[in-house]
């Protein structure tokens, strides 16, 4: 899982990889948001992929998972369940750690949220080392959730992200290299 990686973050390393993400692009989706087509049309994509295959759950990352997650769960209708940054939410939460291309985070999510079972969407704007996605899977996956699969808009393949999902599908619309 995702916690076994815990153990490596030492500073050195942490620091090496700050160093190494100075030659990764910072992509900015809010430009896309500008474009209520383009910003539809986005979310259509999702929508087509996701319709009728039985989803209960799309589980949107902070921040911007926040942006495509929550019209996709209407349009498909299946609840929206934000996975947060720690201290965030207001009720009782379970808490996985993870590891980012410098330093390292942590996802919260309520428990009650999902019930055992589900079959759950995970959202996010991009994938990079694929750790955030891998830490939303594990916490769907304590809760007793199904994850089908994870949907990005952008993903950034040299990180090979993908290879981190625990076998789990991922659909994006563009690749960044
Ligand atoms: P990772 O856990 O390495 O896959 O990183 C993915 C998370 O970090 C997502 O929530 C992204 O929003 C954010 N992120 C990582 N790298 C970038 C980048 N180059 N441009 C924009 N967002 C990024």
């Amino acid at each position: 899982g995702c916690s076994s990686q815990r153990q490596l973050l030492s500073f050195p390393f942490g620091f090496l990889l700050f160093l190494s993400s100075w030659g990764i692009m910072f992509q900015d989706i809010t430009t896309l948001l500008l474009e209520p087509k383009a910003f539809k049309d986005t979310v259509d994509l999702f929508v087509e992929q996701y319709t009728g295959r039985g989803i209960s759950v799309v589980a949107g990352v902070e921040a911007r998972g926040f942006i495509f997650g929550p019209p996709i769960a209407l349009a498909i209708g299946a609840k929206f369940v934000p996975l947060r940054k720690p201290r965030k939410l207001p009720g009782e939460v379970i808490s996985e750690n993870y590891i980012l291309e410098y330093g390292s985070d942590c996802l919260e999510m309520h428990v009650g949220a999902v019930q055992p079972g589900e079959r759950a969407l995970v959202v996010d704007d991009l994938i990079a080392t694929g750790g955030t996605l891998c830490a939303a899977i594990s916490l769907l996956e304590r809760a007793g959730a199904v994850v089908l699969e994870c949907a990005c808009v952008i993903e950034l393949p040299e990180l090979k992200g993908r290879g981190r999902l625990n076998g789990k599908p991922l659909y994006v619309l563009v690749e960044s290299h």
